[in-house]
């Protein structure tokens, strides 16, 4: 079991006058350690064998293995193998719900296998480890935000995807990196002001981009939060012609040197419509194996963190999804531990907000469905992407 620090969101629960993010900190939340359970990697041997076995047992049970840009090559590349879909979060739920397959294996982390549920109650949703979380959604436990929200009843509700169930039950959108600009800039120009959570970077960029008053829960990823923006320029300076590509959970010191700012999606996108032939990616370096695939003869390089130093947290890996292996899948498959289980009410509410988004995004004549095919949904997901 590894123990990961990183900083410890800033709850705001104070109302405050109508700025633009919250500065009155009432005290910070006790979630300054995650633990991660992560696998140990399989000898050849028994990699093949354990994967043979996993595509009997999707087959004996109608299942379909849906997996994020973040985990495991391995497992990326057995999802494509075998029908599945490798992508974003909505990508993976979308592609669940629309499949016909009785069973879903999610390799993502847990807010990715309750999104599948709620878009799909009616299939079974099994996880490799339902321990796998997400420093978003950790920094988001529902008693707070709730709270936070009812001092602001004045306020619309936006969440990001990275939340739990009860979080985006409590919402009244839910969006994604990518067409939540779209999203605030609707309701800003309505009149409507903003309580956005919980990743403080990505609402403070939305802020910028669109003038929306937006009071900002002080939430942050383990992992774009380390991107440092003095030794990426450093690294700029050595590779004058690469492009930066930026997800904006990174903070805006280093989002201010990005040539694309982007959902995952959209990042990938760029590299293989770009004319470059260097980039500098700053984002969970999972997503490199599919950037590497799609260009062979580029060159890709990880943005700094924190370091070659103790003080590096993450090294630009998400330990939550390091804990999707191909023994957990193949564990899930065969006694179906793992199962992401939900009320129906829960279910009900959350939808609400994320079928919301999904309507503004038809309206918008922005098609969200996914086929699996790598290629097909970057076109799809263009502009409805997610973390
Ligand atoms: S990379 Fe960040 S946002 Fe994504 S699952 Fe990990 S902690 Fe959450």
């Amino acid at each position: 079991m590894n123990i990961y620090p990183y900083d410890a969101p800033i709850m705001n629960t104070k109302a405050d006058s109508n700025t633009t993010s919250a500065n009155s900190i009432s005290h910070r939340m006790n979630i300054e350690y995650a633990k991660a359970n992560i696998p140990v990697d399989l000898p050849h041997s028994e990699r093949l064998v354990v994967e043979e076995n996993i595509k009997q047992l999707l087959k004996n049970n109608n299942a379909v293995l849906v997996a994020h840009y973040y985990v495991d090559p391995f497992i990326q590349d057995l999802a494509l193998a075998t029908g599945g879909c490798v992508g974003d979060s909505l990508e993976m739920a979308r592609f669940g719900q629309a499949h016909s397959a009785q069973t879903l294996v999610v390799a993502g982390v847990r807010f990715m296998g309750e999104s599948a549920k709620i878009l799909s109650m009616e299939k079974t949703v099994l996880m490799p480890d339902l321990e796998a979380e997400c420093s978003l959604d950790l920094g988001c436990p529902i008693d707070e935000f709730s709270a936070f929200c009812d001092a602001h009843p004045e306020r619309t509700v936006v969440v990001y995807a990275n939340t739990s169930a009860a979080v985006k039950a409590r919402a009244d959108w839910v969006v994604t990196s990518s067409v939540g600009i779209d999203i605030i800039r609707h309701l800003h120009a309505k009149g409507e002001k903003i309580i956005w959570g919980p990743d403080r970077h990505l609402g403070k960029y939305i802020a910028r981009e669109t003038g929306a008053d937006m009071l900002l829960w002080q939430g942050s990823c383990l992992v774009h939060n380390e991107f440092k923006a003095t030794e990426l320029l450093q690294l700029k300076e050595q590779h004058p012609n690469a492009k930066v590509l930026v997800h904006p959970e990174s903070p805006d010191s280093v989002v201010a040197l990005a040539d694309v700012v982007g959902s995952t999606s959209k990042l990938l996108t760029s590299t293989y419509e770009m004319d470059a032939d260097t980039f500098i990616v700053a984002t969970d370096l999972g997503i490199l194996h599919e950037m590497q695939k799609r260009s062979p003869t580029k060159r890709f390089l990880a943005a700094p963190t924190a370091g070659e130093s103790a003080s590096c947290k993450s090294c630009a890996f998400c330990p939550w999804m390091a804990m999707n292996g191909l023994k957990g899948i193949e564990q899930c498959l065969t006694d179906y531990s793992g199962e992401v289980l939900m009320s129906a009410e829960l279910a009900a509410d959350a939808i609400k907000p994320l079928q919301r988004m999904l309507d503004f995004a038809e309206s918008q004549k922005l098609r969200v469905e996914a086929s699996g095919d790598i290629v097909k949904d970057r076109a799809l997901f263009a502009n409805v992407g997610a973390a």
